[in-house]
């Protein structure tokens, strides 16, 4: 016979001023198995809590009801607080009478009447409840950072720094991501590489980073504590322990390409750093742009390098390593606007150029000195149009959301322009202009004083005329169709989530958000966790950000690996599936149900009838499974369920709702 102890809580007058709590306590008395009933203004607190300790002494309870807030808020408290008591922290069932009762009830009666619904089933269910009990898994205390741009850098230090090894993996040449990129990052105008250059040479000397570059992650097995990965090496054709870096194979190679990193406005080798201060300081060779590879000729490099480091035979290679945990910070894209907007030319006018385009035309250590000009005859613009919000903002065409960075690098811009040029004109078509950050307003009001002309309202139409681009729009607030002649104009396009993070999202099993964006486990209260225990994120991968909040989270997504490496092994969750071998048939529906992967078949040998047979069986992972109970509802034959929650005490329940 259960000894269940209710203790029903106030909290202060949250739960009181609209539950019955005398009346919910008196009803608790008459519940099955109880023996017990208590009230307290504040469960939570320590008072509270010793209460329930000492009556679980006087009274020999051998388990609890709290009648309180969400269990979300305090089932973790109490537990903790059972662990010093006889009682099994598993024997305890929360009824959640604050957010479910007083704070949606207006009429105290109706809060009070449910709220003694919920404690009876919350003693129903407890009755039917069996101790439960963690197990330890073992830790492995190396970290992977996909992802090398200034989020998956910070993060990278961050846990280096605390003594952990980390694997920084990049799919580039080099790691620094967007940031490198950028001339100077507002508000505080520093010169981004001055300041993201250092932390990228800290990152590939770090004497606990191990750098792969040209790298990627192909395949994931395991669990938080325990992550088997296998990585990519891409095939540099460049042998790293002999190269010296000196950069002569580049500049005798014949095959000239397109600059990605310059956004086209120059051109690189086929064997190639993709800009001067990459780390690695080493070139790679582009094999779909070498001769070696596409003609079978050429071959120059190899003949003019001293340290005989190319090597055309090598082959891409795996790496299978062992991880504890997984920061993913792969960053953005920017939206392809050729495809979407006709009516600005759709890629087709050399001088309608994105906003990180016009970031290397005017970065003093970009194709062109920092000298504005324009793509198309390499003249100085004098008049620019910036356009914000192309592909944000705009449902219809792009995405709904807005991308956050632009207004201020859109600002930035303007300022840029009339700063360089003398005598120029800007003017910048606005939706609405948000600069909520720490100096940002400032910022952008001294982008006014400039003299930037801002005008309210979307650009419908640019068309080229007499040697300029004439933008059309509506200035929204006076009501009158505009026409802006401008020799260069420059699109603040949305970002968007990398190509990759769809295969990212999948081989952790981590969601991702209508637009692509991988997914935090909670916005508000766990931003950097995902829903795949010990997988954290960082960065723009999350969704659109700048500088500063990219870091951020990228410390923050720092700081809780290392909070999990500090333990030394990790506690598992008993409230895991099981399966009742003799209800599974072994169909495998529910393999495919699972979303951490954690259920697979296997073959076993059983006696049926006196008759040996191998069977297909239902097999759970417990370091995998994360008690979602997905699975529980899509097995026909009733194979499975989750201790904690099973489909017994779940009918108690109900039963006790029905009384
Ligand atoms: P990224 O810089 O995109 O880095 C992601 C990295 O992950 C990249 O190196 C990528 O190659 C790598 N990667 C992607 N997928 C994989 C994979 N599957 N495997 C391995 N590696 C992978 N912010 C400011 O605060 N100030 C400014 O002045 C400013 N100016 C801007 C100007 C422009 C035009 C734009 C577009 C943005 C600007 N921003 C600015 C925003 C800034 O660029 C971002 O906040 C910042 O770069 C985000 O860094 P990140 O590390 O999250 O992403
Ligand atoms: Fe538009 Fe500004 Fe948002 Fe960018 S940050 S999408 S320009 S409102
Ligand atoms: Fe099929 Fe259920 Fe067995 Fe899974 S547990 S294989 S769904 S019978
Ligand atoms: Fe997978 Fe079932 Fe565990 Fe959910 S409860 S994680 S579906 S095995």
């Amino acid at each position: 016979m259960s000894r269940t102890g209710v203790f029903v809580c106030h909290c202060g007058t949250n739960i009181a001023a609209t539950v019955d709590v005398d009346k919910v306590a008196e009803a608790a008395k008459d519940f099955p198995g109880v023996v017990f009933v208590e009230q307290n203004k504040y469960m939570c607190s320590e008072p509270g809590q010793q209460a329930v300790k000492q009556a679980i002494e006087e009274h020999g309870l051998d388990r609890i009801v709290i009648a309180s807030c969400s269990p979300r808020m305090h089932e973790l408290t109490f537990r903790k607080m059972l662990t010093d008591t006889s009682v099994n922290p598993y024997m305890l069932e929360i009824a959640n009478i604050r957010e479910q009762c007083s704070w949606v009830h207006k009429d105290k009666g109706e809060g009070t009447d449910k709220a003694i619904d919920l404690a009876r089933m919350a003693a129903a269910k407890v009755d039917r409840n069996t101790p439960l009990y963690t197990s330890e898994i073992p830790l492995t205390k190396r970290a992977l950072v996909i992802g090398a741009g200034i989020a998956g850098i910070q993060a990278a230090l961050d846990i280096a720094d605390a003594g952990y090894p980390v694997t920084l993996v990049e799919k580039e040449p080099s790691i620094g991501g967007r940031m490198i990129m950028l001339d100077k990052t507002f508000p505080t105008m520093d010169c981004s590489a001055c300041i993201c250059s250092p932390k990228m040479n800290e990152a590939g000397a770090h004497p606990n980073i191990e750098l792969r570059t040209v790298s990627e992650v192909e395949e994931v097995t395991g669990y938080i504590g325990n992550f088997t990965v296998t990585i990519r090496q891409k095939a540099k054709y460049i042998d790293y322990d002999k190269c010296t870096g000196c950069g002569l194979c580049e500049v005798k190679c014949p095959s000239k390409v397109t600059s990605e990193f310059d956004r086209g406005l120059t051109q690189r080798r086929a064997v190639y750093k993709p800009f001067p201060q990459a780390v690695p300081s080493k070139p790679v060779i582009d094999a779909t742009n070498c001769r070696k590879f596409t003609e079978d000729r050429c071959g120059v490099c190899q003949k003019i390098c001293t340290v005989d480091a190319i090597d055309f035979e090598e082959q891409d290679k795996l790496v299978k390593q062992e991880f504890g945990a997984v920061v993913v910070a792969t960053g953005y894209d920017l939206i392809d606007w050729g495809k979407l907007y006709g009516e600005y030319g759709g890629g087709a006018y050399p001088d309608v150029i994105d906003a990180l385009t016009f970031e290397r035309l005017v970065n003093a250590s970009g194709p062109t000195e920092g000298h504005i000009v324009r793509p198309s005859d390499g003249k100085e613009p004098k008049s620019c149009v910036m356009i914000k919000c192309v592909g944000s903002r705009d449902p219809h065409k792009g995405k709904a959301y807005c991308s956050r960075a632009c207004c201020m690098y859109g600002a930035k811009h303007a300022h840029q322009f009339l700063e360089k040029i003398e005598g120029s004109e800007c003017y910048v078509f606005y939706m609405d202009v948000r600069t909520p950050g720490k100096g940002y307003d400032e910022f952008y009001m001294k982008t006014l004083e400039d003299g930037a002309t801002y005008i309210r309202g979307r650009v419908a139409k640019i068309y080229p005329e007499n040697g300029h681009y004439v933008c059309v729009g509506e200035d929204t607030l006076s009501g009158k169709i505009v026409k802006v002649n401008a020799d260069l104009v420059v699109l603040d396009t949305a970002m968007v989530p990398q190509e990759s993070a769809g295969e990212i999202g999948r081989l952790f099993g981590v969601s991702r958000d209508q637009d692509g964006w991988l997914n935090e486990a909670h916005p508000k209260l766990r931003p950097v966790e995902t829903n795949t225990a010990g997988v954290y994120l960082a960065g723009t991968a999350q969704g659109p950000k700048d500088i500063p909040d990219s870091v951020a989270q990228a410390s923050a997504a720092a700081s809780k690996v290392i909070g999990l490496f500090n333990h030394k092994a990790l506690e598992s969750n008993p409230m895991i599936s099981f399966v009742n071998e003799v209800n599974c048939r072994g169909c495998g529906d529910c393999v495919g149900v699972c979303p951490y992967g954690a259920i697979t078949l296997e073959t076993v040998e059983r006696r049926e009838n006196s008759v040996k047979v191998m069977r297909d069986i239902a097999n759970i992972n417990s370091g995998l499974c994360q008690g979602c109970g997905a699975c529980t509802s899509a097995c026909y034959s009733s194979a499975l369920d989750l201790k904690g929650f099973t489909n017994e005490q779940i009918l108690q329940e109900v039963d006790a709702l029905c009384l």
